[in-house]
């Protein structure tokens, strides 16, 4: 197939006077756009009149709800603000378990019968809308005939308008639940996840003497990885478009072995798509700081600073949304699958995440007095502790069919987890476990009360990129999340399980000094203990190495391979029981996940099964015979002759492959149990593939490139 070799793609589509949105700000690259499309804190001041907004506060900082006054007051308001930035309509935009986000658009106006309309929003439309909920997955939580759901406005995290080329859109973040009140979306747990972590950290922080910190955040910063390709290339593979990812594409000759692309300089058309990309999450308040190119080519990474979990991961969802706009402004197409192309690096997402207290003070900043100091071996080794129990949940929570590509392939985190404290605190953590320092380790630190750690460097002694869980010197970076996916599950998965780790060495540590122990020893007592208990989830070495698999098992630390050995651990008994003691999900909530996401996974492969299959019998089959018919008009030799037979035989067991694909999708058990139908695909689908895949490959390299219906690894990747 004659293809595009070269971009059609003029300069004047991708500068910013060029591109199709004509906002003014866009015009001026250096303009000061930051929050523009906010309905802020600030902008409330400015807004609301002066007791209103106080009330709002109060509210806000209670938790409590809304009075109905109040939300009309908030709403007028929040009305006026759109319509003057040209919107027309408003959304409640919320978060199911699809791990996207969902908008109904509502217009502003209602007509008035005499003709004309009139811009209309209530408070009522504020805080609560009734989307139909039946079309959204709920794992069997709300059957078919109760379809209703609703949507409550999360005062939290501000409101904000989106553009596009012939309007503007009103989001209102919501949480999505049934009408029984169960949790239908991925920012409900997480909120109440964070109210637990708060209430732990508050009252472990009384116990280590501090009073005055009244309420504690969680925070994220995530790094998001993805890649950037020719849209021309993305729309002639199907595969690409129906699956996120390449089901066939043999090795290019230059792959990233030159290591000539990470931190390279950016191509320009790239660069332009992603100031435009920052530019308009500028406008939505989301504060990008950094981007360079990743290790793989057409791969890049994002990366905001970070803000507290709520907010960031409702940002972390525009950012994944902009990037895809955006890019096709620039004839490009943004992948966020995890493994888009086989043998190629794929894109995760790096989670780092730490706990601040409304005092400004970062709980995993090892800090300059000897009391911080405590404070911060207090916290980290609940981290330890949480980390330790909860590892298989831990795993569960980044768990996809994306990621099973990905995970453990020596290119991203394998799938056991383990933590990386550094060498520094490594050696604090043993010198106060085992009593007694050695030359490296001052007897001076046993005594912590009466001296202070040394200084720890921020990015605590050498970087292991090979870490799942890794401290950074004032935060742990859990590095094994998929590029798809919301930050909204694992957030809410180390809240919990931390909550409970902190309580439980607070209860120790309220015992202790309760028998009457000087709080400092106390408090080294504590940590002592849950490092002795826990030190096995330690592990400074290389994470991709055959050796760690060994030692790690001899550990018993877990290694769940794939999706479907993860995913029963979101309902295992020590998950129902933290996640019920803290109130964050039901068991009836975990088993709703549960299912959606073995679901999930289910489809993902039987999609890529249908694809595979449909693509290898009607578009790599057909050339492959159409050369053999060349061949064999042609009269040659001994060498035509050879060449045929080659070929042949590849036809030969191609159909064989692809039969037994078509038998594989087809013959999928109707199982009763999400399990096992998962189990199914797992082994005989994607077997299946392979087998499809490895002789379409094998093809690729002989058929004639003009036959070859795909575009091939070479130019999809290479041509920028
Ligand atoms: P590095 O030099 O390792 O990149 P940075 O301090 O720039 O370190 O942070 C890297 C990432 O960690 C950024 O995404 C940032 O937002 C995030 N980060 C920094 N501090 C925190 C924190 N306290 N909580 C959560 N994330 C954080
Ligand atoms: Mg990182």
């Amino acid at each position: 197939m004659p293809r595009l070799r070269s971009q059609n793609v003029t300069a004047a589509q991708w500068s910013p006077n060029g591109g199709s949105i004509g906002q003014a700000d866009l015009t001026q690259p250096g303009a000061n756009v930051f929050g523009a499309n906010v309905f802020s804190g600030v902008v409330q001041r400015q807004r609301l009149p002066k007791a209103v907004y106080q009330e709002l506060q109060e509210t806000l900082a209670e938790g409590k709800a809304l009075e109905p006054a109040l939300a009309d007051a908030v709403a007028s308001a929040m009305k006026e603000w759109a319509l003057e930035k040209g919107a027309t309509h408003f959304t409640h935009w919320f978060q199911p378990l699809t791990g996207m986000t969902a908008e109904k658009h509502d217009s502003f106006y209602a007509p008035t019968g005499d003709g004309s309309a009139i811009a209309d929003f209530s408070g009522k439309e504020l805080i609560q809308g009734e989307p139909d909920a039946s079309s959204f997955p709920t794992g069997g939580i709300r059957a078919t005939f109760e379809a209703r759901g609703y949507t409550a406005w999360d005062p939290t995290s501000p409101a904000f308008i989106l553009e596009n080329p012939n309007g503007a859109l009103l989001c209102i973040p919501t949480a999505f639940a049934s009408w029984t009140g169960e949790a239908l979306d991925n920012k409900i747990p997480l909120l109440r996840s964070m109210d637990a972590l708060s209430r732990s950290a508050v009252r472990a922080l009384s116990l280590l003497g501090d009073t005055e910190a009244s309420k504690v955040f969680t925070t994220v910063g995530p790094e998001q990885e993805y890649f950037l390709i020719d849209e021309q290339y993305y729309f002639e593979r199907p595969d690409l478009v129906t699956t996120g990812r390449t089901l066939f594409g043999a090795q290019p000759p230059k792959g990233h072995e030159l290591d000539d692309h990470y931190f390279g300089s950016i191509p320009e058309r790239v660069l332009a798509c992603m100031l435009d990309a920052e530019r308009e999450l500028a406008k939505l308040g989301v504060p990008i700081k950094t981007r360079h190119n990743e290790v793989a080519p057409a791969q890049y990474e994002v990366a905001p600073i970070f803000e507290n979990s709520n907010v960031g991961s409702d940002h972390q969802q525009l950012v994944m949304q902009i990037l895809q706009n955006v890019a096709r402004r620039y004839g490009l197409v943004c992948l966020l699958h995890e493994k888009p192309f086989a043998g190629v690096n794929g894109s995760g997402k790096h989670n780092n995440w730490s706990m601040g207290t409304d005092t400004g003070m970062n709980l995993l900043e090892p800090g300059d007095t000897p009391h911080e100091n405590l404070q911060f071996l207090f916290f980290c080794a609940a981290v330890i502790q949480a980390v330790d129990n909860h590892q298989q949940l831990l795993r569960a929570s980044v768990a996809n069919a994306g990621q099973d590509h990905r995970l453990g392939a020596n290119e991203a985190p394998p799938a056991i987890i383990s933590i990386f404290l550094g060498a520094e605190l490594e050696k604090i953590f043993d010198a106060i476990e085992s009593g007694s320092g050695d030359g490296a380790t001052p007897q001076s630190y046993l005594r912590l009360g009466a001296s202070v750690l040394p200084a720890l460097p921020m990015h605590g002694g050498d970087r292991n990129r090979t870490s799942p869980f890794a401290f950074t010197g004032n935060k742990f970076e859990f590095r094994a999340l998929g590029s798809s996916m919301s930050l909204a599950l694992p957030n809410t998965v180390l809240n919990t399980i931390v909550a409970q780790s902190i309580d439980e060495l607070a209860d120790r540590l309220d015992q202790a000094t309760g028998g009457g122990a000087p709080l400092e020893d106390a408090i080294v007592g504590v940590v002592k203990e849950a490092y002795s208990a826990h030190k096995r989830i330690i592990f400074d070495g290389d994470n991709y190495s055959e050796d760690w698999h060994a030692e790690a098992e001899s550990r018993g630390l877990a290694n769940l391979r794939q999706t479907p050995d993860a995913l029963p651990w979101l309902i295992e008994p020590a998950t129902v029981e933290v996640f019920s003691k803290y109130d964050v999900l039901s068991e009836r909530e975990l088993e709703s996940r549960y299912e959606v996401y073995l679901e999930q996974y289910t489809s993902t492969i039987n999609i890529e099964g249908e694809t595979a299959a449909s693509i290898a019998r009607t578009m790599l089959l057909p050339a492959a015979i159409k050369w053999l018919a060349q061949l064999e008009g042609t009269g040659g030799g001994a060498g035509v002759t050879r060449l045929k037979e080659e070929l042949s035989g590849l036809v030969d067991a191609f159909v064989e492959a692809i039969f037994a694909l078509e038998a594989a999708n087809r013959e999928h058990p109707h199982a009763e149990d999400v399990l096992e139908g998962a189990r199914y695909v797992q082994s005989a689908v994607i077997d299946a593939m392979n087998g499809v895949r490895e002789v379409a490959d094998k093809l690729e390299k002989v058929v004639p490139d003009d036959l070859w219906p795909l575009p091939k690894y070479s130019e999809v990747l290479f041509i920028k």
